[in-house]
């Protein structure tokens, strides 16, 4: 896949490339969405964006911020038949007898048709209705984790990146994590892991700390309206700037405005606070460079950084956390915004 198969995303695309031609490829990325949730983009662009930045990476004859598409490198790479990209999705099947280990490897050839067919915008029920799972639902197992490393210990087979793309790491039991955690740890020369998630939330906190985040934004296209994202950003930047002058009652008027917004846009909008925070946060701790920030949500992180540290960063993600699993569960809206709302003012302090 090139670039120019993905419309629009010019911004996110010229970071990517830009990041390749400065040499500076971080050797485990995690691409996600910027609004996930039920009622989010799910057919959204992670998964093709990261097929094209893997291909502009092995490219030998890159020009115009774009792979060439046509070498025996892209072709490999755009019909997934590259020696030197291996692919992990959560697979299952019907009436799996208990121990026996299946692994991606098994389901290649619906994984290719899949990716073909939909130009990578594909969810995740989409895929297990194509694996025929009816009510089961995939799992990365740690054999898989296994002969990923075992994979990797190889040389590369066409001298360049040996690169494994992981679909929904969330779907990762515990030990499939831990045993790609080492890996992710202390990274193997010229090894590039790239996750494409729809729920990075679900990801364990471990894993996160040792990935690069891609996030791509609401697609003009599919996504939700570009005003709505602008309207959420905003109610973070009100929740904050309330919290920190102690603004009770404002606050609890701020929860009454959310409380009136549709539930899905409840949930979605604790997500974009939770990506928010955690970006705020990577600022504080000295991170800005692996963070993909810009506009004016890159300025307003920046400055609000130096409130967010180790004392609070996860106090505040489980307060979101402990909301959003409320809104699940049918909670009243206008509880949970004020409940949440003055527990965040209680942890954003003046310094
Ligand atoms: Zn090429």
């Amino acid at each position: 896949m090139r670039f120019a198969d993905i419309p629009g995303h010019e911004q996110i695309k010229s970071r990517l490339t830009g990041a390749i031609e400065a040499g500076r490829v971080s050797h485990a990325q995690l691409f996600t969405a910027a609004t996930t949730g039920a009622g989010g983009d799910k057919q959204n662009a992670a998964l093709p964006l990261a097929l094209a930045y893997i291909q502009y990476l092995n490219c030998p004859d890159r020009t115009d911020g774009d792979s060439c598409g046509t070498c025996p490198s892209c072709q490999k790479i755009s019909t997934l038949q590259h020696p030197d990209l291996h692919f992990v999705m959560p697979v299952n099947k019907q009436g799996k007898k208990s121990g026996e280990a299946i692994t991606s490897d098994a389901f290649l050839p619906q994984w290719r048709t899949a990716i073909a067919q939909t130009g990578g915008r594909l969810d995740e029920q989409t895929w297990y209705d194509i694996l025929g799972l009816d009510n089961l639902q995939g799992l990365i197992s740690k054999r898989e984790a296994d002969e990923v490393i075992r994979k990797l210990s190889f040389k590369s087979f066409e001298g360049g990146f040996k690169c494994v793309l992981i679909w929904l790491p969330e779907r990762m039991n515990t030990e499939a994590a831990n045993t790609l955690l080492k890996i992710l740890e202390e990274p193997w020369e010229r090894t590039l892991f790239i996750l494409v998630s729809a729920s990075p939330r679900l990801l364990l906190p471990t894993i996160l700390s040792r990935v690069q985040e891609v996030v791509i934004p609401a697609d003009p296209t599919t996504g939700p309206p570009t005003e709505e994202t602008g309207e959420e950003f905003e109610l973070f930047v009100e929740l904050m700037r309330l919290s920190y002058n102690d603004k009770h009652l404002e606050l609890v008027k701020w929860a009454e405005r959310v409380a009136h917004l549709g539930r899905e846009r409840q949930k979605r909008l604790l997500e974009n606070f939770i990506r928010l925070l955690r970006s705020s946060f990577m600022i504080s701790a000295g991170l800005e460079n692996i963070s993909y920030l810009w506009g004016a949500e890159a300025d307003f992180c920046r400055k609000f950084a130096p409130y967010i540290g180790a004392h609070n960063v996860e106090g505040l993600v489980e307060e979101m956390e402990t909301a959003l699993g409320q809104l699940r569960q049918n909670g009243n809206a206008t509880i949970v915004f004020t409940h949440l709302a003055l527990a965040v003012s209680k942890m954003i302090m003046h310094k």
